[in-house]
């Protein structure tokens, strides 16, 4: 059995103009890095209609490996590209952070994969380190300001400095230290670079003018009479949108079969909105007349957002839904052992069924969305198994199409393409999951009851007088972005299936002024991952030619 890096390196490249070319695109519509990734330079979707069917990939509840979603976007969009059809991928670029970690490479898997390979799990084209560059810009002159005087009279800093790491060590600093000349002294701490509103703001920004005004509505802190301070009054604004006025560009890489993928920036979907960006969408929607987009973690956080914060924000409107579910995360779900998951157990894959079928209700019910339930093929997964979700999925009126794209690339993608153009036949009566004008409080309840299926929301006493004072200073309007956990449909990462009854508590609750919503955080959301006992890091190696191994 080979591994994903050593099938990556087996299939080769066309040139990137050559994908480009496939998109209509002229050599001087591409700014390329090297031979095999471009960015799009603006006349590359200048003047061209949104014309594209969106395809949005989501999920149940996922185990700590992920459940697929990557790969089954890609597979699908592989599988369409094999129909005839002008096909383009949308996804989102890896963190270094989860590469070096514990879940690998963000780029798909098996015979689905996108490439090259080892170039967009490490570096790529430098957004990543152009939007940490950004972040920390702000954060000097946040800090400067105040050792220089502190004219705006900055009492309390919420502005973090951000790293693209693991780092459990920067999680919580004192800085400042060393005496008078060496800055004001306080507690700090550091975010992964993907949970930054930088972060949000880029993959949230139709374009550079429109990037430089949310930078500068962004809020840095406080001063004495509890007002915001922001990027904009600390002129910081236009420094930060040069640093990023490449990264804002959309990439292009490609499929393993060549079919044209657009890459372009990663907020995590717990404590950010989790979808890549609005430029590279809209894009991808005025390049292909199929776009296959993917929203990170179970639907209940990444198609969420994407639905109520990117699709809101951005005018988009998805035209199909596929929901992936695997054997093995829904028997956890049904309280099998998470080492034993490779085990035939019925019994448990039926006690697990609830979770899955909540989602479907939510993208069907909720949101009005045609539904596929893509069943992603494990090898260890038994014909019992895989005929006992089909028989649910059937009985409760979703289409389901087992996906066997990791193992056999398009060829095994062919059952789900066809179920998603069927679903795209199908009317559609999109609509969001709360209004966005209700206050805050009645947003987080209308998420509680109608997505996650609990029964009330509770609040910290920090986290109440947080709403009124974000209501008072004119946020209430502002869609909201919980931060929760992913295993979950609850606050609780222990409450598997389909929980009912349980109240969510918010325990913080802060204002992204600049992306645009307010985040509520709910349970131990941590904006900086650690590394597990085993790094990944650990198996990955370059040889003297440069070939990298390792990697998955
Ligand atoms: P997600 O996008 O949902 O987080 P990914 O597509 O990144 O998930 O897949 C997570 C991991 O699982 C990857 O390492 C991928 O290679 C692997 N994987 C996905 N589908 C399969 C499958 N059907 N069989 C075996 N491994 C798979
Ligand atoms: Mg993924």
């Amino acid at each position: 059995m080979k591994t994903d890096i050593e099938i990556a390196q087996s299939c080769p490249l066309l040139p990137i103009t050559a994908i480009g070319a496939k998109l209509g695109l002229t050599e001087e519509q591409l700014e390329c890095y090297g031979r095999y990734k471009a960015k799009l330079l603006p006349s590359a979707t200048a003047g061209k209609p949104q014309t594209g069917k969106l395809i949005l990939v989501t999920a149940i509840n996922p185990t700590a490996a992920g459940e697929g979603k990557t790969t089954t976007s890609i597979g699908l969009a592989d599988s369409l590209s094999a129909l005839g059809k002008k096909t383009v991928l949308a996804l989102r670029e890896p963190s270094l952070g989860p590469v070096f970690g514990l879940k690998g490479g963000a780029t798909g898997g098996g015979w689905a994969q996108v490439a090259p390979m080892e170039g967009i799990n490490l570096h790529f084209t430098g957004d990543f380190h152009a939007i940490g560059a950004a972040n920390n810009l702000l954060a000097a002159m946040v800090d400067n300001h105040i050792y220089q005087g502190n004219a705006l009279d900055i009492q309390q800093v919420t502005w973090r400095r951000c790293v693209d790491m693991n780092d459990r060590q920067l999680r919580y600093i004192l800085c400042g230290l060393g005496g008078k000349g060496n800055g004001v002294p306080r507690e700090e701490g550091f975010d992964i670079t993907v949970a930054t509103e930088v972060m949000a703001v880029l993959c949230l920004a139709e374009d550079l003018t429109d990037l430089k005004a949310r930078l500068a509505r962004m809020i840095v802190g406080y001063n004495g009479h509890g007002q915001p301070v922001t990027a904009g009054d600390l002129k910081a604004a236009g420094a930060m949108a040069a640093l990023l006025k490449d990264a804002i560009r959309p990439n292009l890489a490609q499929s393993l079969e060549g079919t044209p993928a657009i890459i372009h920036g990663g907020p995590f979907a717990n404590i950010a909105h989790g979808c890549n960006s609005v430029a590279a969408t809209k894009a991808a929607l005025r390049l292909g007349d199929y776009v296959v987009t993917e929203a990170g973690f179970g639907a209940d956080l990444g198609a969420e957002k994407f639905l109520d914060i990117k699709c809101r924000r951005a005018g988009l409107r998805p035209d199909a839904v596929v929901i992936v579910a695997t054997v093995r995360a829904l028997k956890l779900h049904g309280g099998a052992d998470k080492t034993q998951l490779a085990t035939e157990d019925t019994a448990a894959l039926r006690r697990g069924l609830p979770n899955l079928l909540r989602h479907i209700e939510n993208i069907t019910q909720v949101y009005g969305l045609p539904a596929v339930v893509a069943l992603n093929r494990f090898t260890s997964d038994s014909a019992a198994e895989l005929a006992l979700v089909q028989e649910a999925c059937a009985v409760y009126g979703a289409e389901v199409a087992l996906s066997e794209v990791w193992e056999k690339g398009s060829r095994g993608g062919m059952e789900l393409a066809h179920g998603v153009l069927r679903a795209l036949e199908q009317e559609n009566h999109f609509r969001f999951a709360y209004d966005a004008a209700l206050p805050i409080r009645d947003k987080l309840l209308a998420l509680t009851q109608r997505i996650y299926g609990g029964h009330n929301v509770a609040y910290t006493e920090e986290a109440d007088r947080e709403i009124n004072r974000l209501t008072e200073l004119g946020f209430g309007g502002l869609p909201v972005c919980v931060a929760k956990t992913q295993y979950s449909l609850s606050d609780d990462p222990k409450k598997l299936g389909a929980p009912q009854d349980f109240i969510l508590t918010v325990r913080k609750v802060k204002v992204s002024a600049g992306a645009g919503f307010i985040v509520a955080l709910t349970g131990d959301i941590l904006t900086m991952p650690g590394l597990p006992k085993t790094p990944a890091a650990e198996a990955i190696d370059v040889d003297e030619n440069g070939v990298i191994s390792g990697l998955f």
